[in-house]
């Protein structure tokens, strides 16, 4: 199951979420800080990792 890495735009707090594929694709993630849905996606090694095909 892939970590997605999150910065919350809110309160700039950073926390990764293990998350099925299907969850992800909801947006179903909130800040476990301030409980904010603004939150932004950062770039993690997995994403690197595939995306790195050119
Ligand atoms: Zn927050």
């Amino acid at each position: 199951m892939p970590t997605y890495e999150y910065q919350c735009t809110a309160c700039k707090h950073s926390f990764s979420a293990i998350q099925t594929m299907s969850e992800h694709e909801k947006g179903k993630v909130a800040c476990p800080k301030c409980k904010s849905k603004k939150v932004k996606q950062q770039i993690s090694l997995f994403t690197a990792k595939t995306s790195r095909k050119s």
